[in-house]
């Protein structure tokens, strides 16, 4: 009998389960929608040619080892991520007020953030999540052994953003909790805050003192415009507030399994920006010692090449666009099949996913009987969706609603 006799068998996971079950999936028109990767028109995995320049470059270097980074990660590729996050003229930079350490993509990114707020942040332990979310994000909080709570975010009647419900809990926040806001393209809802909004949360988040913990996962991703799209962090930075920040490069530059990603923390002096940096690199030296090299040097070669920087942006925009042209054909596919309801949200949301706003036993519908595979909550990925689909996935739609 083994030591390990009593360890109970772990819950399949919610979204990997999905691609499980499409694996597993005979019938011919099958879709996979569940997972959050891009896919080409031809369904297939993409890898940017910005990103293979940079490979080949790097092979051809004779002076690239295998020797270990700094506990920190490289020190370009972090420098060169802060500045893509808030921008070239800020006055974080400037006055060096972040602290910025490479991290295991986003995930990771979060993880050091929030262990660093439970071994340094005094003011609060609580953690407000917006409902719903990224289903990682409770887990990651906790593991952290900070207290999880949650803020209203999405209003089912409008399929928008609950702005009031929000605002309000934000104000009802304990003083100086930390609050996760995406930074653009929400998961799972596609909706985003206005830029007017964005200046309501910020008065709202400064009324509780509370400390935003911003989570970039699809900068550039969106709109297809990375300034645009970073614009949130930059309004938080530049109103002088101090702020965390984890950046993932998985979706941006498709560098998904590489586990390329950065946490900052903002802080209101360049003196606690180092001893900050100190304790990260301490945080990461306990979990895992020092990052791996090889997606950071990509990156680095990207964000710091000019041509091959504006190469990624035309393939980063042409990502974008196909996305919000899926949206626009799923939108006529819907009218053309007389799918009953009100759709246009499916054209408001933005980023790679789409809330439809079927239930779970409208979604099971859609996957035993038409063999979409999708979340329970009625999240579909817009990244995995063709035009040559769009109609089936239409009309499978309309029988799961009718
Ligand atoms: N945050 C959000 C909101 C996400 O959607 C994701 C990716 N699904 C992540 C973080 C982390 O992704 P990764 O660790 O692959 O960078």
């Amino acid at each position: 009998m083994s030591v390990f006799e009593a360890v109970p068998q772990a819950p399949p996971d919610a979204i990997l389960g999905i691609t499980e079950g499409f694996k597993a999936c005979d019938n011919p028109n099958k879709l996979n929608l569940g997972v959050g990767a891009y896919r080409t028109e031809e369904g297939k995995p993409l890898v940017l040619r910005a990103v293979r320049e940079a490979e080949r470059r790097l092979l051809a270097d004779p002076k690239q080892d295998h020797e270990y980074l700094n506990m920190g990660g490289l020190p370009d590729f972090c420098r060169l991520s802060a500045q893509l996050a808030f921008g070239e003229g800020s006055a974080v930079l400037k006055e060096g007020r972040n602290a910025t350490i490479q991290g295991l993509s986003g995930t990771g990114s979060l993880r050091v953030g929030g262990e660093f707020l439970s071994r340094f942040y005094t003011r609060s332990k609580v953690v407000l999540i917006p409902t719903p979310t990224w289903a990682n994000h409770r887990f990651i909080f906790e593991k952290c052994g900070l207290e999880v709570r949650q803020y209203r975010y999405f209003k089912q009647e409008t399929r928008g953003l609950d702005y009031e419900g929000m605002v309000e809990d934000l104000k009802a926040a304990p003083e100086g909790a930390t609050v996760i806001l995406h930074a653009c393209a929400h998961n799972p809802t596609g909706v985003d805050p206005t830029p007017e909004q964005w200046q309501g949360i910020l008065d709202a988040v400064r009324s509780r003192s509370l400390l935003p913990f911003f989570d970039s996962a699809y900068q550039g991703f969106a709109s297809g415009d990375l300034d645009r799209d970073g614009a949130a962090i930059r309004l938080f930075a530049d109103a002088g507030l101090e702020l965390l920040l984890a950046q993932s490069y998985a979706k941006n530059m498709g560098l998904y399994g590489e586990r390329v990603g950065a946490l900052s923390v903002v802080t209101s002096d360049a003196a606690a920006a180092k001893r900050v940096e100190s304790q990260l690199k301490m945080v990461a030296r306990h979990m895992y010692s020092n990052p791996p090299k090889h997606g950071a040097a990509i990156v680095a070669i990207i964000l710091s090449d000019p041509e091959l920087f504006a190469q990624w942006k035309v393939e980063l925009k042409g990502m974008a666009d196909r996305i919000i042209s899926m949206r626009q054909q799923l939108f006529d596919a819907l009218q053309q099949v007389g799918c009953p309801g009100d759709w246009s949200h499916i054209l408001k949301q933005i980023g790679m996913f789409s809330y439809t706003g079927l239930t779970k036993a409208q979604v099971e519908n859609m996957t035993n009987k038409w063999h979409v595979y999708m979340t329970m909550d009625g999240r579909i990925s817009m990244a995995g969706l063709s035009g040559a689909k769009c109609g089936y996935l239409a009309e499978a739609i309309k029988d799961s609603v009718t």
